[in-house]
């Protein structure tokens, strides 16, 4: 049951190691704030002690000062020591004269006047006694020593004061309460643990959430098992559709070739067009996987891309014609760039075929250059609808698509961009656009000198 139990625990800090340093930060931080704070308060607790005993040592060297000449004069003993009590010095409780009476004290002169001529209580445990002992053997030298009156610190001090032949006949007493400076370091000690509290429930709430986030972690990994899942699954009925495709197309060929009247021929070259652009969309959709999980092989080579700009254009030459338009290609010497055939022309597919579809009348034209840089640039320029500012920020994202009464009756699915800048990109290549809406657009693309 323990052991069960254990092992659950273990396996549940190790799937979930944020929980784990919560938990530490929650012991830790308090823990370190805590230890810092007794320091403090020790270190304040003896600087304070330094303090009033070189307070007290000071006090008392000026009193033997001013009084030692007198010492047989008790009232007059008592009239310094209240001037000394009243001048900033509350916190003397006592400040008694003592004489050595045998073993005995005997009060001789005392802030309270009445207990003149009693004896020193008995000394017990408190370490006065050691304190009269330490005063006997170095003379003049103070004492200090704690110990705690009705709940509160008192700092004693005792000094033996030798007369003028150097025996030691006076003492002095004197009881400092510490009660005010302990009051305050407590008050900043109930301060900082008040900060304390706060902090644990701080980290608290901080591990509360932490628990939502491993809930949304969960979640999380969930919801890319499933979309996992859905490429998987569209990768592979875009893979089974091909071949029926393929089989559709071949049938249509052989139809061509029989004799059939021109009604049927429209109607074979209906069907091959829209088989034409599904297995388009079926390329687009297997592309578009091969890409997010990296799939896509790039056999690179160093080429002139003049005959595959070529090529393209001249593939384009009916559909333009077709609507209307002329399709131009401005060549220029260039250097051998380090790309795929295959993939090259595919994304210059892209463009013109764009170009062409998004051009309802006028020019497309693709020129090449070579830049100050040495990149090769190939702009596929065209006079069509063109673009406007808004659009072009999310031109390249997957699936978007220009809505607008221009565009509303052209299909597609808004892949190819995406799937064009990501080929260019894997190619070391650049993709931008200049386009003004109404006007046409450029689509550049810059590759490396090989
Ligand atoms: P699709 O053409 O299938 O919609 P693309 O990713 O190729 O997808 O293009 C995305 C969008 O960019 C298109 O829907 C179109 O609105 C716009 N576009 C692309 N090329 C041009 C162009 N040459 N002129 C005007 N708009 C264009």
């Amino acid at each position: 049951m323990l052991t069960e139990l254990f092992t659950r625990g273990f396996r549940f800090a190790r799937e979930n190691p944020q929980i784990l340093y919560t938990l530490v930060l929650a012991i830790l931080i308090p823990a370190a704030f805590f230890w810092t704070s007794e320091q403090f308060l020790r270190v304040t607790r003896e600087n304070q002690d330094r303090l009033e005993r070189s307070r007290i040592a000071l006090l008392s060297d000026a009193f033997v000062m001013f009084s030692h000449e007198r010492f047989d004069d008790p009232e007059y003993l008592e009239q310094k020591i209240k001037g000394i009590i009243n001048q900033d010095n509350e916190n003397i409780v006592r400040f008694d004269i003592l004489m050595a009476s045998g073993s005995d004290f005997v009060v001789f002169a005392s802030n309270d006047s009445s207990s003149r001529g009693q004896l020193l209580a008995p000394l017990v445990g408190d370490g006065t006694a050691e304190q009269f002992a330490q005063a006997r053997t170095h003379p003049n030298n103070p004492f200090s020593n704690n110990y705690f009156f009705a709940g509160e610190r008192m700092l004693r001090t005792v000094r033996s004061l030798p007369d003028s032949q150097g025996e030691l006949t006076h003492y002095m007493l004197v009881d400092y309460s510490m009660g005010d400076a302990d009051r305050v370091s407590q008050k900043k000690m109930r301060d900082a643990y008040s900060i304390l509290v706060l902090i644990v429930i701080l980290i608290v709430v901080m591990l509360a959430r932490q628990a939502k986030i491993i809930d949304y972690a969960t979640l999380y990994k969930r919801l890319e098992g499933v979309d996992r899942m859905k490429d998987d699954f569209v990768s592979m009925a875009a893979h089974e559709l091909r071949s029926p495709l393929t089989v559709i197309r071949g049938y249509v060929d052989l139809l061509g070739d029989l004799s059939i009247d021109a009604s049927g021929k429209q109607l074979l070259k209906n069907i091959d067009m829209a088989a034409q652009q599904l297995n388009a969309l079926v390329g687009d959709i297997l592309d578009v996987s091969k890409l997010q999980e990296g799939r896509m092989s790039f056999k690179l080579e160093s080429l002139d891309p003049a005959e595959h700009i070529a090529m393209v254009v001249d593939s384009f030459k009916k559909p333009a014609a077709d609507k209307g338009l002329t399709l131009t290609y401005i060549d220029t010497p260039l250097p051998k760039i380090s790309v795929d055939p295959d993939r090259i022309r595919q994304i210059l597919i892209n463009l013109v075929g764009n170009a062409v579809k998004y051009t309802p009348s006028g020019s497309v034209t693709v020129k090449t250059a070579v830049l100050a840089t040495g990149r090769v640039e190939i702009r596929v320029s065209d006079t069509g609808m063109g673009i406007s500012a808004e659009d072009q920020k999310k031109l390249f994202q997957k699936f978007y698509r220009v809505k607008n009464v221009d565009t509303e009756k052209i299909t597609g699915t808004g892949l190819g961009l995406w799937i064009t800048a990501q080929i260019v990109e894997a190619m070391k290549g650049t993709i931008t656009v200049e386009s003004i809406r109404g006007k046409g657009s450029d689509f550049i693309l810059t590759f490396p000198p090989a």
